[in-house]
């Protein structure tokens, strides 16, 4: 996939017991970590990623990951200004045009299309695998950040001075500001005392890639089922990445039973809207659950992506937000520089908690909404929530605008994200 004699040498390798120093440590180098790491860079700040895991670097062509992501455009204009979208692109971004979004108890329906948008696409289907590559590699083309990895924490010491990282393997980093980018059990997040809310949701994200018998008309297609959202996302050779959310019980279920007996339940979970689906390769579950930090910044320390917020992927917001936590906390540093101001000071830090808590909170709770609302199989219920989605189906202007914000096509965006 990739010509290793290109990687710059900027990965520093910090040896044992040395203690170096830093403007900024971000623990988590996963798609998030990574997008803010290369945000801030080009500042003058000296930057050190923390991340447990290297990105894979290749894989067999035509093979493709279990765990995808859609894209806005909000997030593909980010990965773009952070250098990285011409890259992903390369390897493969899946546009989709139509998305159609239907109940399968009431009736109700309703349909996307970018055309009537006036945009080519509502967005890209890509392989997290890809992002996080993309990404990586800009990291690695940038001279002020180190890239501390395989490595992991274990401990911290927050001080008014800044904070004290020990790893695993009994290095030290210091740094002035302190990220959180370890996703959704972040480290970071608990030995820094932030507590969270939300609940378990006793479900099960199924993922696999399925081939159907029809074409999919780069159409992002997602039926709710009582027992949750089933979503099949176009890929550019023909097939769909599925996400199946359903109970614990029946998830376990359906990872047990053989390839044959998963894609007839699957088949007859999607009503053959693409005729019969089959099942190429592996599938896996994700537990699901509604996680929300108490707060997002403390003196030296901000929490950004999945550390801060975990939501339900029934409408794919979850990285979304996360280029958006990403953009924001950069665009709060980039104030600061410009001022002279402390970056690590909660002057700055809250201009990005301000900008962020809000929107991510009102989107947590639209898509936790929708996922009661859509399990619920009390007649009145049913009745009243699929004339809903077929009301706002006709109603052009309400539709229009429940598109440009999932669209990220919005006013109020951080400069990273905005039009070019
Ligand atoms: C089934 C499923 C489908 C989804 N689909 C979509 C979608 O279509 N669109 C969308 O926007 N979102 C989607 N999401 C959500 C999305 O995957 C997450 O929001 C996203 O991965 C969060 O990125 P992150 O970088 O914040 O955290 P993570 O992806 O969890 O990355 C955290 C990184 O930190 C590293 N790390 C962890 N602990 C340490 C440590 N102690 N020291 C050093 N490094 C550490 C990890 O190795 C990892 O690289 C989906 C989620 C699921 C479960």
């Amino acid at each position: 996939m990739r010509d290793n004699e290109s990687v710059s040498p900027t990965v520093q390798d910090l040896t044992l017991s040395e203690e170096s120093s830093f403007d900024l440590l971000v623990v988590g180098g996963g798609m998030v970590g990574a997008a803010l790491a290369r945000a801030c860079s080009g500042k003058g700040l000296r930057i050190a990623v923390i991340e447990t895991r290297a990105p894979q670097r290749d894989w067999p062509p035509g093979e493709i990951d279990l765990r995808v992501s859609a894209l806005s455009r909000a997030s593909q204009r980010i990965l773009a200004r952070l250098g990285a979208w011409e890259r992903i692109a390369a390897l493969g971004a899946n546009p989709y045009r139509r998305m159609c979004v239907w109940d399968a108890l009431g009736g109700g329906s309703i349909h996307f299309d970018a055309q009537a948008l006036g945009e080519p696409d509502l967005g890209h289907i890509v392989e997290n695998r890809v992002i996080q590559l993309a990404l990586w590699e800009a990291l690695e083309s940038s001279p002020d950040i180190t890239l501390v990895c395989p490595a992991s924490i274990a401990e911290l010491e927050r001080t008014d001075a800044g904070t004290r990282l020990m790893l695993g393997d009994g290095r030290t980093l210091r740094g002035r500001l302190l990220v959180a980018a370890d996703g959704r059990d972040s480290l970071v997040r608990e030995l820094s005392g932030i507590e969270t809310e939300g609940r378990d949701y006793d479900q099960r994200a199924i993922v696999a890639n399925v081939r159907a018998q029809e074409w999919h008309e780069e159409t992002a297609w997602q039926r709710f089922l009582p027992t949750g959202p089933l979503a099949l996302l176009p890929l550019a050779d023909g097939r769909c990445s599925i996400v199946w959310s359903a109970t614990a019980e029946r998830a376990a279920e359906l990872l047990a039973i053989g390839d044959a007996a998963f894609s007839a339940a699957l088949t007859d979970a999607s009503e053959a809207r693409l005729g019969a689906l089959v099942v190429e390769g592996p599938r896996a579950a994700f537990p699901l659950r509604l996680q929300h930090a108490k707060q997002y910044v403390l003196p030296g320390l901000a929490l950004v992506g999945d550390a801060a917020h975990a939501v339900h992927p029934l409408a794919g917001q979850g990285v979304n937000l996360g280029f958006l936590d990403a953009a924001e906390l950069a665009a709060a540093i980039d104030v600061a520089v410009n001022r002279g101001r402390d970056i690590a000071g909660l002057w700055t830090l809250r201009r990005y908690e301000r900008a962020r808590r809000g929107d991510n909170l009102a989107m947590l709770a639209a898509m936790d909404l929708i996922k009661r609302t859509f399990g619920n199989e009390s007649p009145p219920v049913v009745a009243a929530r699929s004339l809903g989605l077929s009301l706002t189906d006709r109603i052009g202007p309400l539709k229009n605008l429940f598109m440009e914000r999932a669209l990220g096509l919005g006013s109020d965006l951080p400069p990273l994200a905005r039009p070019f």
